[in-house]
């Protein structure tokens, strides 16, 4: 089985990744062994763009599950002497990893390797298509705050266009029971999902706000001119977080540019920031990931 995408997921996937991701985030904090359940598991990791916490993430969630973990250093690879992605995923298969864990700059890679690789797939971002892992973890994140995720008004706000996040969200997070808004630039929203230019009104009444990275990268014309003015006119200040709903909190799946799209004083704020919350997540809902894609059923947390 490989994790490609949200709808690759059934609602039964679904609650047994948050449930048990639940538990790993108690278990890791209390510092409580895991009994190794993907010991003498291999874990491949194969990033083509650059990644601290989707990376640091999988291989910590890995290690703690007694797994070892390979990272390819891609810029030191053939992929970049002009071997194809279907040779590179047939060089790896030969090896026999357990789990693949791929982030990729096309849309739709890890689905081309998957049919070649005999072991798990497991999308880690690819282009402007999705990042499953992170929607999980978001929604646990939001879950363990909140208490639910049905019938939560969540703003996602920024750069819609090139997110995989907002596209992995926005369809986790309604499945979930959720009411999802997205608003952004007009010109940062995409013809395949529905946006609104309007962030205030996004953001009024909202439990809560997601902000996204203006992807630089990602973007022909630059809008870095005056990051001032984006802050002002679409990031989220203090001011504007007024607007939602009294107990509303903040999220990131960073990295930020902050000033940008969000103030630090947003950012930073300890009663309604939950940034540093979805890290610690992230880990838990990936161990939750490679146990069910790699694990045996049998053997549980
Ligand atoms: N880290 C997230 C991703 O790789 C978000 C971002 O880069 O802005 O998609």
């Amino acid at each position: 089985m490989d994790l490609l995408s949200i709808d690759s997921l059934s609602d039964d996937q679904i609650a047994t990744i948050l449930d048990e991701g639940d538990r790993w985030v108690e278990s890791n904090r209390s510092g409580a062994a895991t009994h190794a359940p993907l010991g003498g598991r291999i874990v491949f990791n194969l990033f083509y763009e650059n990644s601290t916490r989707t990376l640091m993430s999988f291989s910590v969630a890995a290690h703690r599950l007694g797994a070892e973990v390979v990272t390819l250093p891609v810029e030191h690879s053939s992929a970049r002497k002009g071997e194809t992605l279907d040779d590179t995923a047939r060089t790896l298969n030969a090896m026999r990893p357990d789990a693949l864990v791929i982030r990729h700059f096309e849309n739709g890679a890890p689905a081309r390797m998957a049919p070649i690789m005999d072991c798990a797939v497991i999308n880690a971002g690819d282009g402007t298509n999705e990042h499953p892992t992170q929607a999980l973890l978001d929604a646990l994140t939001i879950r363990r705050h909140l208490g639910r995720v049905a019938g939560l008004k969540v703003a996602i706000c920024g750069d819609i266009k090139h997110s995989r996040v907002a596209r992995s969200n926005a369809k986790l997070l309604s499945r979930l029971g959720a009411e999802v808004r997205l608003a952004g630039p007009p010109m940062l929203l995409p013809d395949d999902l529905h946006g609104s230019g309007d962030v205030d009104r996004a953001i009024e009444g909202a439990d809560v706000v997601m902000m996204l990275r203006i992807q630089r990268e990602r973007l022909e014309n630059d809008l870095g001119d005056a990051p001032g003015e984006y802050l002002s006119r679409y990031g989220l200040t203090a001011e504007r977080l007024e607007r939602a709903a009294p107990s509303a909190v903040v999220m990131h799946p960073g990295p930020m540019n902050r000033g940008v799209e969000i103030d630090s004083a947003v950012a930073d704020d300890p009663e309604r920031s939950l940034i540093p919350l979805q890290v610690e997540t992230g880990v838990a809902v990936r161990m939750a990931c490679l146990r069910l894609l790699v694990g045996s059923p049998s053997r549980p947390v």
